[in-house]
């Protein structure tokens, strides 16, 4: 890995083209040359940076925070990004962190009648639940095991902010960090900043979007020791008003589901308003909404759904969020991007340390992963239609449709949405 430390500021930019976002005359402070350049340490950019490292290409991480913590960011990890972590025996150093495991995810109706949605016991799997713990704990480990590796770097606090591009070719990125501009160029860029993806609009990308018709408020309350052992995740239905609740060990994590665009009014309304239509759909909480005192407690998720056409421009290569945002329906955002990091580590790792990787490549790791992809976002507009809307237009009590019960009572067909929750439909496979 080289890096030069030019301290100017009138590099010579002949050949570049700079997509110019950065203050002007800002100091160019360093120029690295590494082989892949990931933006992003979320779930997929930290897996495939210990992917990519571990097979010796040089990987350098860029990541805009300082730290990993940050509230409300999806704390699940299913079986198959745990059946990935185990071959680097990560799981071991994951269970002995505090988190729960969560067997199956139940609909309650409103008069209590109960019907397993996904039961993660069914599966032939050493880890036949979904692990519920901290995001910023699993980022932490996972950059823990890359950085045995000298071939990996990792800038924390480093945002990303224009694309180097030669001759229509992505070769790197600029970024800004608290002292200046720096610079890093890649055999091969991969945009791995999530839902509002920089990398994707200065690369002009465009997403194919389905949109969603939901909103999710999401909140923590207490959970004592005596609330039941192994809860897992329990969707309620109430008259009008749908939530779920995700026993985290610790806490009870809860998303108060709402139309799309109605969060305005759910604010309106007041909190005592949204502290008696939880107390009405879990009861059995009881004083415990009241710890739910201010907004600011919680978190609006604005729920979005797209895709992108192409994933990928000569250089350049989105995964996870940045390249499909899904619903939090079922809860699998950061298993897809688990599973991108997984094939393109896959695809990607010979042709980096070949130093010959085409456009080919990129549009490989997209083929292998859009299927699954698509499968889960037609899932989820299903349920989200015909059950969540369902819900949340009705006044009267709430039953299941008829079909979807008999669905979920039937030998094998009951097991489509336990794989799509744990395998994404079936599992990218390390090789
Ligand atoms: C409130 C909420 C709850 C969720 N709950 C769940 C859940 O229970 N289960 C589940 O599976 N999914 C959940 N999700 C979705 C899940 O968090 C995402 O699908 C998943 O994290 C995507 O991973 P990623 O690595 O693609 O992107 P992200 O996790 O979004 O990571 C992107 C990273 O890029 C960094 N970044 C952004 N811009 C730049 C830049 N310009 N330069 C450098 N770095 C940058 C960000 O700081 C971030 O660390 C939830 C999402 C939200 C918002």
């Amino acid at each position: 890995m080289v890096s030069i430390n030019l301290c100017l500021r009138g590099v010579s930019l002949a050949t570049t083209v700079i997509t110019s976002k950065l203050p002007a005359g800002a100091p160019l402070l360093t120029i690295e040359e590494t082989g892949c350049c990931i933006v992003g340490a979320g779930p997929a950019g930290v897996m495939l940076a210990l992917l990519l490292a571990r097979r010796g290409v040089d990987v350098t991480l860029l990541e805009a925070h300082r730290d990993f913590e940050r509230e409300f960011r999806g704390n699940t990890l299913n079986p198959a990004a745990l059946e990935t972590l185990a071959r680097f025996g990560l799981v071991a150093e994951l269970l002995k962190l505090d988190h729960a495991k969560v067997r199956r995810f139940v609909l309650q109706e409103t008069g209590g009648r109960r019907e397993t949605f996904a039961d993660f016991s069914r599966l032939r799997s050493p880890y036949p639940y979904v692990m519920m713990l901290q995001q910023a704990r699993f980022l932490e480990v996972v950059v823990a095991e890359a950085e045995r590796y000298p071939n990996f770097r990792l800038v924390m606090g480093a945002r990303v902010r224009e694309l180097v591009e030669e001759g229509g070719v992505v070769r790197g990125v600029r970024y800004g960090a608290g002292d200046g501009v720096h610079e890093v160029r890649a055999g091969l860029t991969v945009g791995t900043d999530g839902r509002f993806s920089r990398l994707r609009k200065l690369a002009g990308l465009e997403p194919e979007v389905s949109g969603s018709p939901m909103d999710v408020f999401w909140f923590n309350l207490p959970r004592l020791p005596d609330d039941p052992e192994g809860a897992g995740a329990v969707f309620r239905f109430g008259r009008g008003s749908l939530m779920v609740m995700m026993d985290h060990s610790d806490h009870w994590q809860v998303g108060y589901i709402i139309p799309k665009g109605h969060y305005a009014r759910l604010k309106e309304r007041g909190l005592p308003a949204l502290r008696r239509s939880v107390a009405a759909l879990a009861p059995e909480l009881g004083a415990r909404v009241e710890t739910l005192e201010d907004w600011g407690q919680g978190s609006l998720l604005p729920v979005d759904s797209d895709r992108l056409r192409r994933w990928h421009k000569p250089g350049l290569l989105l995964l996870g969020d940045a390249a499909h945002v899904v619903s939090p329906v079922g809860g699998v955002g950061i298993n897809l991007a688990i599973e991108d990091a997984v094939v393109a580590g896959n695809v990607l790792a010979d042709p980096l340390l070949k130093g010959n990787i085409r456009e080919r490549h990129l549009r490989s790791v997209q083929r292998r992963r859009s299927l699954s992809v698509r499968v889960v976002q037609y899932a989820q507009n299903v349920a989200q239609r015909h059950v969540v809307m369902d819900a949340l237009s009705r006044e009267e009590p709430f039953e299941l449709p008829r079909l979807l019960r008999l669905l979920l009572r039937t030998p094998l067909l009951r097991d489509v949405p336990t794989r799509l929750i744990a395998y994404g439909g079936w599992p990218a496979g390390l090789e």
